[in-house]
């Protein structure tokens, strides 16, 4: 245009052509640079389907929750739709959850959308169990393929518990991140060691009522807007190994992780450390504890002891294991305990029996931990 008239344009030309021909244009608001409070932006620039299918609270359509479907779901799902793969490693007791995509998000707000996907095992403390992705920035299709791996899950939990898996939209403008759907599956689908893909719709978040006896717990209400369920038996459980080494003359007392571990702190988390002690007590050292890990409910500690004498003499001896929570200044909370004898009962026996009869066998077994706290002997 500039070129009709050689190489000279003046001021006052350039702004006749921008400004007087076209269609008037809306002079754009400050409002505009903040979505979230200009609630007719999102319309304007993503036109939807009309109408949108109600989600009140119930589940989705039936035909939502098919697994691996085929072909391009994205206009048939208001929420958009999850891809990943579950896989429960029987013999290492752990459950690997890959999370591969999303697709067809709907953003709360206009503009770019940040996701990350959040996931939990129910029942339980919502914080226990979960574990996320990392923020996949700029998709309403999100590639994340990434894996969750769930330690110290074994076949009893898959029969119980339910995976929730939650996509969330991370956003400057708030300081939490908000759900855009979720999805459960119940693991007892699962076939151990073989692993499954699925395909999922997202629902509408449901929220679960907290059992009023959990709301005065350490400020937990003012804390956390999630659901607690029904908390059970969850103080957590343990991973240990033992071996008697022959060469050293002694017992190898391996601390290697937790899981689930019950929160005692109002951040809903817990600082955990492992204190093992073997009684009765005769002049060696018997006490030992593990390091401190910050703001964690799955620590993994990987420290091992070691407690000399015949293999013989210790097998009559009981090591008292427990977890507890650090707290700066106050005295420590206990989380949970269990004790390794002869005269334990089950796996834990199971455990003391077999790495005591024989030298350098070391095993590695899971422990629920329960809720006695241990007579130290202090
Ligand atoms: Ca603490």
């Amino acid at each position: 245009m500039a070129g009709t008239r050689g190489e000279k344009v003046t001021m006052q030309e350039h702004m006749a052509i921008n400004v007087s021909p076209g269609p008037i244009r809306p002079i754009r608001q400050i409002s505009d640079y903040f979505p979230h409070f200009y609630p007719f932006a999102p319309a304007l620039l993503r036109p939807r389907p009309a109408p949108l299918p109600a989600l009140p609270s119930g589940p989705a359509p039936e035909t939502c929750l098919e697994e691996e479907q085929d072909g391009d779901s994205d206009e048939t799902t208001a929420l958009g739709s999850l891809e990943f793969t579950l896989l429960l490693d029987q013999q290492n007791s752990v459950l690997h959850c890959t999370i591969h995509r999303a697709k067809g998000l709907k953003p709360l707000d206009s503009g770019s959308i940040d996701t990350f996907v959040k996931a939990n095992l129910l029942p339980g403390m919502s914080k226990a169990s979960q574990l996320r992705t990392r923020t996949v920035r700029g998709s309403r299709g999100p590639h994340w393929d990434e894996t969750l791996t769930y330690h110290g899950f074994t076949c009893q939990d898959a029969g119980r518990k339910t995976l929730r898996l939650c996509v969330c939209e991370e956003s400057r403008l708030r300081r939490r991140a908000e759900p855009l759907g979720e999805l459960r599956v119940p693991l007892k689908k699962l076939v151990p060691n073989l692993s499954r893909s699925f395909n999922i719709c997202l629902e509408k978040r449901r929220l679960t009522k907290r059992p009023s006896s959990l709301d005065t717990a350490r400020g937990m209400s003012l804390y956390e807007e999630e659901e607690v369920e029904v908390a059970g038996e969850e103080r957590g459980r343990i991973l240990l190994s033992l071996c008697y080494s022959s060469q050293r003359g002694g017992l190898l007392v391996g601390v290697l992780r937790c899981a689930h571990l019950a929160a005692m702190d109002a951040n809903g988390y817990s600082d955990p450390f492992v204190r093992i002690f073997l009684r009765p007590n005769v002049g060696k050292k018997s006490k030992y504890k593990t390091t401190v890990r910050k703001k964690t409910l799955n620590p993994e500690f990987n420290e091992e002891f070691f407690y000399a004498g015949q293999r013989e003499e210790l097998a009559q001896k009981t090591l008292l294991v427990s977890v507890w929570d650090y707290d700066l200044g106050t005295a420590d909370d206990f989380i949970g305990g269990l004790q390794l004898s002869i005269n334990s009962t089950g796996e834990k026996l199971r455990h003391w029996r077999e790495c005591l009869a024989r030298s350098d066998r070391r095993l590695e077994l899971w422990h629920p931990l329960d809720g006695a706290p241990p007579q130290l002997g202090d």
